[in-house]
């Protein structure tokens, strides 16, 4: 878990069945999250833990190790420079504020400009992004910026009090949503990802919001195949 960032649920079930295998102890699969609670109980000694969250892209389930006295972006200051760091900032800010989770570059890139620390060149702010994406912090999909499950597992608890007015919580898994489709009810307005989505109206004749019972007039995204198969 300290080597890789970031694990899916079948890495991370394999990892269970190894340890069950070492110890000579019957591996119960449906029982993983016990045996990460039972991991964590002894983590928090040492502020860390095991998170679980859900891909906004494919709808799977990842487990990160999180170093819970840390959650701000200033912990990455020994990888990135105060202005690199800004600008990572400054793209949350615009993903977080953005109605579907995503930027396009050439907005990422203009940050470069409006930077109180120092300023980047376009070259060298399209470097420090290209970065973010390899240290998976960020994703970058058709000339998009999105944030990563990575960043999202991680950083949680700093999204929720930095952002604390813009986030909206997903209403069928509840956990923050960004990449997502809204109720178009002005009374309404609730935020539903989009495998949470397609999950929720797969099968449905007539979709409706599920809080106010309006007419869902979003296009409903097929059920990622990694999950439909479960
Ligand atoms: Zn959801
Ligand atoms: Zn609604």
């Amino acid at each position: 878990m300290m080597s890789n960032s970031l694990v899916d649920e079948r890495e991370a079930s394999t990892l269970y069945k190894h340890c069950c295998d070492i110890h000579k102890v019957p591996c119960v699969p449906d029982k993983l999250d016990d045996f990460i609670d039972t991991i964590n109980a002894k983590l928090q000694l040492m502020f860390m833990q095991i998170r679980k969250g859900m891909s906004e892209v494919n709808g799977r389930q990842y487990y990160a190790l999180v170093n819970m006295a840390e959650t701000d972006i200033t912990r990455m200051s020994s990888d990135y420079a105060d202005n690199e760091l800004e600008l990572f900032r400054k793209t949350m800010d615009l993903i977080v504020s953005s109605e579907n989770g995503k930027i396009s570059s050439t907005d990422a890139l203009n940050i470069a400009d409006s930077l109180m620390t120092k300023r980047l060149k376009k070259s060298e702010a399209e470097q420090v992004l290209n970065r973010l994406v390899q240290d998976k912090w960020l994703n970058e999909k058709r000339g998009e910026f999105s944030l990563s499950t990575k960043c999202i597992i991680e950083m949680e608890p700093y999204i929720r009090r930095m952002y604390e007015d813009q986030v909206k919580l997903c209403h069928i898994c509840h956990n923050i949503a960004f990449q997502s489709q809204i109720c178009d009810s002005p009374t309404c307005g609730i935020k539903i990802h989009n495998p949470c989505v397609a999950r929720y109206f797969k099968g449905r004749v007539e979709p409706r919001c599920p809080a106010c019972d309006e007419f869902w007039p979003h296009e409903i995204p097929e059920v990622p195949r990694s999950i439909s198969r479960r």
